[in-house]
């Protein structure tokens, strides 16, 4: 048995025989938040893709509280408690802030809590203490459509919570916010942190500093290097690989 949240084993993804991720061995402790960076086309989004379900591993396996994700449906292992923020904002524009979140939360229909559903009161003060962490109290009664797109992302990340996983899986939240709106972001994720795993995908290096204590550096599929920003920072072959990127 192992203590770690989300191990993954010799992973290897390939596409028509283009290996995404090769032989990838990563692991991530409870309770860890943990930032992924690395060039485009570096296997970040595979990587997601894979502990999600999305696509197959070719060989190799994951492990997410020691049980093997083979074969399970991208349904099935949402349900086993991870959950994944896809790049672009997902909610409901004509719905509230607070309508938005109920969804979120009756939309897990585990078996449990079909048969012992919780009070009505007990879900109001659940998603009204959900609506303080992500800090959208005041937008509560307001239209999704009404909200700024880093308030948007926020009420996302809550209706992710809403359903209660135990490990999230973010991808690049703050692509296109403001500075402002990227530091909320970030404020949320650390909170957040205290009582989940948390793996961010994440390119923007002035928000990792803000966020991340161990970063994994991905390229070609496999790991470069992992360590804090600083190391990573230093470490001549990340510099390399970032400096031998195209400038965009
Ligand atoms: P990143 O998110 O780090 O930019 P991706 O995981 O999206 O990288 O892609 C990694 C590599 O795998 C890229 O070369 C990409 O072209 C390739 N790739 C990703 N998905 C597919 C797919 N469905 N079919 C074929 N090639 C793919
Ligand atoms: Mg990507």
């Amino acid at each position: 048995m192992t203590s770690k949240i989300l191990v993954t084993e010799n992973l290897t993804v390939s596409f028509d025989g283009f290996k995404a991720l090769k032989n990838l061995n990563f692991s991530l402790e409870p309770g860890e938040l943990r930032v992924v960076i690395g060039p485009n086309g570096a296997g970040k989004t595979t990587f997601l893709d894979v502990i999600t379900g999305k696509v197959q591993p070719t060989s190799g396996r994951i492990l997410f509280k020691g049980q093997n994700l083979r074969r399970q449906t991208e349904e099935q292992i949402s349900r086993l408690g991870i959950g994944r923020k896809f790049q672009t904002p997902r909610v409901y524009l004509n719905l509230t802030c607070w309508q938005n979140l109920e969804l979120s939360y009756h939309a897990r229909k585990s078996v449990w809590g079909t048969l012992f559903p919780r009070p009505p009161r007990d879900e109001r003060r659940h998603l009204g203490h959900l609506l303080e962490i992500i800090g959208l109290v005041p937008q509560a009664q307001s239209r999704a459509a009404l909200l700024s797109h880093g308030e948007k992302q926020r009420l996302e990340i809550g209706m992710l919570v809403a359903q209660s996983p135990n490990l999230l899986l973010v991808d690049e939240p703050v692509a296109g916010l403001t500075d402002e709106e990227t530091g909320k972001v970030g404020e949320l994720l650390l909170t957040l942190a205290e009582t989940h795993s948390i793996l961010v995908i994440e390119h923007d290096m002035e928000f990792v500093r803000q966020i991340a204590r161990q970063v994994t550096v991905l390229h070609e599929g496999t790991i470069l290097c992992e360590g804090t920003i600083e190391q990573v920072q230093a470490d001549p072959r990340v510099i390399e690989v970032y400096l031998g990127q195209p400038q965009e």
